[in-house]
């Protein structure tokens, strides 16, 4: 399970306005791309939606439940950050155990959704070294994995892939493409690349100025752009 719908969901900060009243539902198990221009407040939406930031007005549901009385910690979402996140003096099997820990699961428990996580990842053979010992992609992946052990209902990428570069970009994008077919969980990830809202995405979120302007599968948008800022924006012919 892992539906996300927003109502009337809106956001300020003192008197301003970033998110205007929105409503939006995700469905379950769908890969849902936040795609817009920087400073749209696309990090905000989402951090609204893992309860980070309270929201200002209206309503967070998950599975039908009021989210908004839920802790972040409870919510069963699991935010992934670019990987410099990660703890520098811990391995990887404890950098990705660590939310477990957090949580008090037994140490066998632990070590049996590391060994899960780390083999889904590539990384089993990678387990006892640093994060400074990995290349950007491993360390990308270590930071899936601190996610993927919790068992969340739905995945929250906040642009995931913006310090790597271009090439291992393209794997990356793939890997987690891949990660959504075998895991069928729900995700939603933040870019303002549009090639990868493009490809990566079931549906993807237009936004800008904290509006959003179409929600749509890639090809709905490519081909019937509801306006020229989302024409222009995904790159259509309009
Ligand atoms: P994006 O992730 O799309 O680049 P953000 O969600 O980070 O955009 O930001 C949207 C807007 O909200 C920006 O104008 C930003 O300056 C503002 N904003 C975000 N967080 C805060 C905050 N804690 N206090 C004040 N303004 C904020
Ligand atoms: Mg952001």
């Amino acid at each position: 399970m892992g539906r996300i719908q927003l109502n009337r969901v809106a956001k300020s900060f003192g008197n301003v306005h970033v998110i205007p009243p929105l409503d939006l539902t995700i469905e379950d198990g769908e890969f849902t791309v936040f795609v817009g221009p920087s400073g749209c407040g696309k990090s905000t939406l989402l951090r609204l939606i893992a309860g980070l930031e309270d929201v200002s007005g209206g309503e967070v549901l998950i599975d039908g439940a009021d989210a908004t009385t839920i802790p972040p910690a409870k919510r069963g979402l699991a935010m992934v950050f670019q990987s410099y996140a990660l703890y520098p003096h811990m391995s990887v099997r404890k950098n990705i155990a660590f939310p477990l820990k957090m949580a008090g699961l037994d140490k066998a428990e632990q070590e049996r959704r590391v060994a899960q996580a780390a083999e889904v990842l590539n990384l089993t053979s990678y387990l006892d070294r640093r994060p400074g010992q990995l290349s950007g992609g491993q360390r990308q992946r270590v930071a899936i994995g601190r996610a993927i052990v919790r068992e969340p209902q739905a995945f929250l990428f906040d642009e995931p892939l913006s310090n790597l570069d271009a090439a291992l970009r393209v794997g990356m994008r793939l890997e987690i493409s891949e990660l959504h077919k075998r895991l069928k969980t729900t995700m939603i990830y933040v870019t303002h690349d549009q090639v990868e809202a493009m490809t990566m995405a079931d549906k993807i979120v237009v936004l800008q100025a904290g509006r959003i302007e179409q929600v749509g599968s890639p090809l709905e948008l490519y081909r019937r752009p509801c306006n020229t800022f989302v024409a222009g924006f995904i790159g259509s012919p309009k």
